[in-house]
């Protein structure tokens, strides 16, 4: 509903923090989480405060104004735009509903692989190629297929997670080619891809523990041609992809 899958983790962290009693949340964002939340909050009768790049696409900034947030345009990535964040929140009483800082955004974020295995027939596919962020994708989907093997909706094959970055900020794929466990913070990220455009995840340990145990792969991709996979899948599929999603087509290459 608000124009990327950043809906479902956001309509989940927005629905128990009104159960909770919550009044004021605040996000760092590079662009779509921002429009998810304010959608979400206004929709709530919340306070949404909204910190992204002062180079996020407009798109989102238009949206979240419209939807009432407060907006804050930021002269960094969104890791800058964090730090603002956890430094203000306990003065003004946010909330910080930060990708995997609070729990329900990852439950959100998990009906992704819910609704793939009911879609193959409860046999999941044998890879799943995800452009990584902050990567609540990922390890969403991965303790989506840990719960239904668990109630025994799926068998214990599982697809292989791979990892799609792009070439000027990929923190997971110098982590994965280099055997590690945690990544670290990518130095002067650049890429014109808003999503992708995360030096460092609060869940690196996490989004490389999923691709080592599904034997996935990560994999960097330049900006040129996530350009020309876009210009692809509108002239083959019909599908007007964001950058995001085309840099997955990339990667498959
Ligand atoms: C946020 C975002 C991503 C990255 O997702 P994570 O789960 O944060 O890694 C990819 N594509 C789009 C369109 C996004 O908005």
């Amino acid at each position: 509903p608000t124009g990327s899958f950043k809906a479902r983790g956001l309509a989940m962290a927005v629905s128990k923090a009104k159960a909770l009693g919550l009044t004021k949340l605040a996000i760092p964002s590079a662009g779509n989480a921002a429009t998810a939340l304010s959608i979400y909050a206004a929709r709530a009768g919340m306070e949404a405060h909204i910190f992204m790049p002062q180079d996020a696409p407009t798109f989102n900034r238009k949206t979240c104004q419209l939807a009432g947030a407060e907006v804050t345009l930021v002269d960094g990535l969104i890791t800058d735009a964090g730090k603002i964040v956890a430094e203000r929140k306990a003065d003004e009483g946010w909330f910080d509903v930060s990708t995997l800082k609070e729990p329900y955004r990852v439950e959100g974020k998990k009906t992704m692989g819910l609704e793939l295995a009911e879609q193959f027939n409860w046999e999941l596919p044998d890879a799943i190629v995800y452009p990584t962020g902050g990567g609540t994708g990922i390890v969403g989907m991965w303790k989506g297929f840990e719960e239904l093997e668990a109630i025994g909706w799926i068998d214990g094959k599982r697809p292989r997670m791979i990892s799609v970055q792009a070439a000027g900020c990929a923190p997971i794929v110098k982590a994965w080619q280099e055997g590690r466990t945690e990544a670290d913070p990518w130095e002067n990220a650049q890429t014109t891809v808003a999503g992708l455009r995360v030096p460092q995840a609060v869940g690196d340990f996490l989004i490389l523990d999923a691709i080592y145990q599904s034997g996935g792969a990560a994999v960097a991709v330049t900006d040129d041609e996530i350009r020309k996979e876009m210009g692809t899948l509108a002239a083959y599929e019909g599908i007007l992809a964001c950058p995001e999603g085309a840099a997955t087509i990339a990667g498959i290459r």
